[in-house]
């Protein structure tokens, strides 16, 4: 038995993931624990890039039959920096039939997840509880009492109480920005094409999402600026005009969800392991949403944790051994880290705003797009594959 905290994409995923390799799991979430319902449909309007890799983890955890039909795959991406010709275009043709990846709505993954963990037999969920202390290997909880196992893994979010109870050091890094999330119909079709676009005020991205019931074509947004923009506030029809002037591609265009607002900010720690507990998805590290990875590393997270405790089950050992626990590390290192950097610098470059910086980006972005093997390389890491 392991006990997880936190029932959000990452640490429901594992349970699941758990359950079917024959582990008994403890899932133990603040909230109440329930499929998402707004009044207007919508809870969270996220719309979640969904690598190849992480599509074949889902398959493999049972999820993916329920996510199909409402997944729009991604066939080609293209970057760019406003106001200047070169582009970087990825096209799913040069790695053979699969797409790039798919964007699902969040609700969509929260509510699959939902059901899944619902009818995993080896999971027993305790929601509505408030923790109060973690010594390794055990939890007090104010409702519940004492929950005891050989390992405690923190899939509690970027402001995680496991993390905060076994004294491990976290560092946040403020962009001084924020998101708008929305929705938008459009006149032109988005030809399963992924759009990033770089402003000096922030990164712009426009996600293909499957058309909305009345059959009009659709989009997610994800529109990062300065904390002070006035997308709370500014009318649809100003948004949808400025949206126009960034984004031209798709003739007209309409708001057709309420808008989200999320402040932007990444986090590294300075260990995911101490004795018997672990840290997966943003309770370990919290990216910029600028490469929509956020998720797809904690289920590569989620992934390398399970394949370990499986070995650790088939081999009797202990679940919270330091040998499982060096392993884990290991195996994360770098894929945590890379991704943290990488993403981390590609928003402090593009949010520079200096003329020679921009030739180097262009430069930099020409580059890839010229180099077959360059090419291939961002791309697959891209697919996270
Ligand atoms: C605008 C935006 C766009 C994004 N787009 C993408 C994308 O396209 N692709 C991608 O891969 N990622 C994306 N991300 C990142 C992604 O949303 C996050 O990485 C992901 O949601 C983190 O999931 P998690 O389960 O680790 O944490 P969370 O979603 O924060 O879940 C944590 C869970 O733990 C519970 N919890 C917290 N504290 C306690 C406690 N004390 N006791 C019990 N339970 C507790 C919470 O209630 C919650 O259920 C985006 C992020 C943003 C902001």
């Amino acid at each position: 038995m392991v006990i997880i905290v936190g029932a959000g994409l990452v640490g429901s995923a594992l349970a699941v993931r758990l359950s079917q390799l024959g582990i008994k799991v403890q899932l133990l979430e603040r909230g109440p624990f329930a499929k998402p319902t707004a009044k207007d449909g919508i809870n969270d309007g996220r719309t979640i890039a969904v690598t190849l890799g992480s599509k074949r983890f889902l398959e493999k955890c049972g999820l993916w039959h329920d996510l199909e039909p409402t997944s729009q795959r991604i066939n080609y991406i293209r970057v760019f920096e406003q106001g200047f010709a070169w582009t970087l275009d990825y096209d799913y043709q040069k790695l053979g039939s699969e797409p790039m990846g798919y964007i699902i709505e969040f609700d969509r993954l929260t509510a699959a997840l939902y059901d899944a963990v619902q009818k995993a037999d080896l999971v027993d969920i305790v929601s509505n509880c408030t923790l109060q202390q973690l010594v390794p290997g055990e939890i007090i909880c104010m409702e519940h009492g004492v929950f005891k196992a050989p390992l405690i893994i923190g899939a509690d979010g970027r402001n995680s109480w496991v993390r905060g109870q076994v004294n491990i050091k976290s560092k946040t890094r403020e962009y001084g920005h924020k998101a708008l999330v929305a929705h938008f119909t459009h006149e032109k079709p988005h030809n399963a094409t992924a759009w990033e676009v770089f402003q000096p005020s922030g990164p712009f991205a426009m996600l293909p999402m499957v058309n909305a019931a009345d059959g009009k074509y659709q989009s997610g947004v994800v529109w990062c600026g300065p904390k002070d923009t006035n997308w709370e506030t500014i009318p649809d029809k100003d948004l949808e005009q400025k949206l126009i002037e960034i984004f031209p591609f798709y003739g007209e265009v309409k708001l057709c969800s309420k808008r989200w607002i999320f402040l932007l900010s990444s986090l590294t720690v300075d260990q995911i392991t101490v004795d018997r507990t672990v840290l997966v998805g943003d309770a370990a590290h919290a990216l910029h949403p600028i490469a929509g990875q956020g998720i797809n590393l904690g289920w590569r997270d989620v992934a390398d944790l399970a394949d370990l405790l499986e070995e650790a089950k088939n081999l009797g050992q202990d679940y919270g051994s330091q040998y499982l626990l060096s392993k884990y590390r290991k195996k994360r290192k770098f894929d945590q880290q890379s991704l943290y950097f990488f993403t981390d610098g590609l928003t402090r470059l593009y949010g520079l705003d200096n003329s020679l910086v921009s030739f180097v980006r262009q430069t930099g972005l020409a580059a890839i797009n010229k180099i077959p093997t360059l090419k291939k390389f961002f791309m697959k890491k891209a697919m996270g594959v």
